[in-house]
């Protein structure tokens, strides 16, 4: 019955079409990848680079422009994944130069590139748009949105030289944008209005790649715990009232890096592959409504 009602004919419905390339438990298998703020411990970027580095990647460059934990984390994957290649790399991610360099360094060791996470981020002050000085308004502006650009014009010209062969998904351009970037926030100006212009890369990269199997896709996470609010965790342990930071969110609680990692695990992979030109909020619904105060 369910055939017919599927079909209009069949008794037996048609066998599922799987999509090229999902095989579970390696969903990244031999893919090059470059994940860029990984040097933070509590980081997106860490988590992130070890999700790769369990699902299969041949190689991860783990890239910050701070290097005190980047060797630390090398030995870390190393030890865990050992057929992984992990690289080092101490870069300014808004460093025009230094993006092109590690890119080229990717085709000439492996000849391709198939995943570019830019996930390097700064929060600037937190302050008001009337007391902001242009000097911190443009810096966040600059690390945050050209690192994400940077990121796809070097990243999917090395993508390109494989993605023809690869229908199901020919290279994916991640960028880490904001719950900030969709939604207002009282906090950094400059760092809201920097990640709601990665939303709109997102989009606008994945339709000036039209045609390649390259996609390009922006993470928004909620409130996660990690280098950068640390300081808010710490502050709020301090005075017992941690509680209240998840208190708006439909899951009671904030997120934590792996749960983004997750995600960026996923958009890299090929079953993404249709999946192109999104912001996905990943915060446990605090963007889904808004509070409701009686
Ligand atoms: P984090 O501070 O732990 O990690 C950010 C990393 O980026 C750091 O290691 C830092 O050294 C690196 N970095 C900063 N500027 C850089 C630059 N110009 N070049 C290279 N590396 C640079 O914080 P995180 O939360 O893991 O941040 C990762 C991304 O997630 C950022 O883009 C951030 O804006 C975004 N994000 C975080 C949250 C959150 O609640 N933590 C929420 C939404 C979005």
């Amino acid at each position: 019955a369910l055939g017919k009602q599927l079909t209009g004919s069949a008794d037996v419905p048609p066998p599922i079409t799987k999509v090229a390339g999902r095989s579970a438990g390696a969903r990244v298998e031999g893919k090059v990848v470059i994940v860029t703020g990984a040097n933070s411990i509590l980081g997106i970027g860490r988590a992130s680079s070890h999700q790769f580095a369990e699902n299969g990647a041949r190689a991860v460059y783990i890239c910050d422009f701070d290097g005190s934990n980047l060797e630390a984390h090398k030995r870390e994957i190393n030890a865990l994944y050992p057929a992984v290649d992990v690289h080092v790399r101490q870069f300014d991610a808004s460093d025009e130069k230094a993006v092109k360099a590690v890119v080229d360094d990717a085709l000439e060791r492996y000849g391709r590139l198939d995943i570019f996470f830019a996930n390097a981020g700064i929060v600037g002050p937190h302050q008001s748009f009337a007391d902001m000085s242009k000097a911190d308004f443009m810096k966040v502006l600059d690390v945050n949105v050209s690192n994400v650009w940077l990121a796809a014009k070097y990243g999917a010209p090395a993508m390109m030289k494989t993605s023809a062969d690869k229908p199901a998904s020919g290279g994916s351009i991640i960028g880490t944008a904001s719950v900030a970037g969709l939604r207002s926030n009282a906090g950094s100006t400059p760092y809201s209005a920097s990640k709601a212009a990665v939303v709109s890369l997102a989009q606008t990269i994945a339709y000036q790649l039209v045609g390649t199997n390259i996609r390009a896709n922006a993470i928004c996470p909620g409130i996660i715990e990690t280098g950068m609010t640390a300081p808010t965790y710490e502050a709020a342990r301090k005075r017992g009232t941690e509680k209240k930071i998840g208190q708006l969110n439909p899951l009671r609680r904030g997120g934590n890096a792996d749960e983004i990692a997750r995600v960026a695990l996923f958009l890299g992979s090929d079953e993404s592959s249709y999946v192109n030109g999104q912001a996905w909020a990943v915060d446990g619904g605090l963007s889904s409504g808004h509070p409701f105060v009686p």
